[in-house]
């Protein structure tokens, strides 16, 4: 816990209520099925997704019917300072890596009828082109949209003929920062809170996953209620945002 430069105020001037400004900026790589560049706050994620006609190998094993979804998640060099080395140049994959991708990649299952899918696994890539607090959040969020965006193509060519699609599912983060709830922490926020918690959540208004801790400090049970509040209205928003997006 790192305490911020400035009392009670926001890093960005915010409200605590308030998100950080989110912008959607579709197609943004043209050789995926679906993409999309997510950027919200100083955070920037290119979400893309392309489709492979297989499924894993577990599944033809185990006969298990319709397709699947798998995602990766990387930090480009450049997105942090200082610079952070290719996961390839290590030769292993980065723990928090693959604790997020997992992540991901269970927020989108969570999205899909994958019986309707068909024996086809869709792929997601996240890579983060600038971090600043929220990257899984964002790569959520943002995936979901890539992943209508190539749904729709699949529908569009014929390969689809059901939509598998059930529901919206975006992400947000709350935390506690020096005694006050906030939505949507920034990094400066975040390394300076007492409690993180990162909320995946659909447009039925369901949990998916709720990823919240403590950092050298505890929470109540009426602070875990007004980090849900402040989150739902967070994600509430962002539902909307991925709705306009792909209107
Ligand atoms: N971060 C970084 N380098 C790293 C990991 C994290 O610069 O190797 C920064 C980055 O700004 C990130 C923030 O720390 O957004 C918070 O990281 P966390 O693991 O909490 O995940 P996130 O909030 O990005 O989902």
């Amino acid at each position: 816990m790192t305490p911020l430069p400035s009392h009670n105020a926001r890093a960005d001037g915010r409200k605590p209520d308030q998100l950080r400004p989110l912008r959607l900026q579709n197609h943004f790589a043209p050789h995926a099925t679906g993409s999309t560049l997510i950027e919200w706050g100083n955070t920037r994620v290119i979400c893309g997704v392309m489709v492979e006609e297989s499924v894993p190998r577990w599944m033809k094993e185990q006969n298990v019917p319709g397709g699947w979804i798998t995602a990766e998640y990387s930090m480009l060099p450049y997105s942090t300072r200082p610079r952070k080395t290719r996961d390839i140049t290590k030769g292993k994959l980065d723990g928090r890596s693959q604790e997020i991708q997992r992540l991901i990649g269970r927020a989108l299952r969570a999205a899909i009828d994958l019986e309707k899918l068909g024996p086809r696994t869709i792929c997601v890539d996240c890579d983060v082109l600038q971090a600043d607090g929220g990257t899984r959040t964002a790569a959520i969020t943002g995936a979901f949209v890539a992943l209508s965006l190539a749904v729709r193509r699949l529908m569009s060519e014929g390969l689809l003929k059901n939509n598998p699609l059930q529901h919206s599912v975006a992400a947000v983060s709350v935390g506690i920062v020096q005694g006050q709830p906030l939505l949507d922490l920034c990094y400066t926020e975040d390394a300076a809170a007492a409690v993180d918690l990162n909320l995946v959540m659909n447009s039925a208004g369901e949990f998916i996953e709720l990823q919240g801790s403590g950092e050298e400090s505890t929470f109540s049970e009426a602070q875990l209620a007004q980090l849900l509040t402040l989150g739902k209205a967070g994600i509430h928003q962002l539902l909307h945002a991925q709705q306009a997006a792909l209107a």
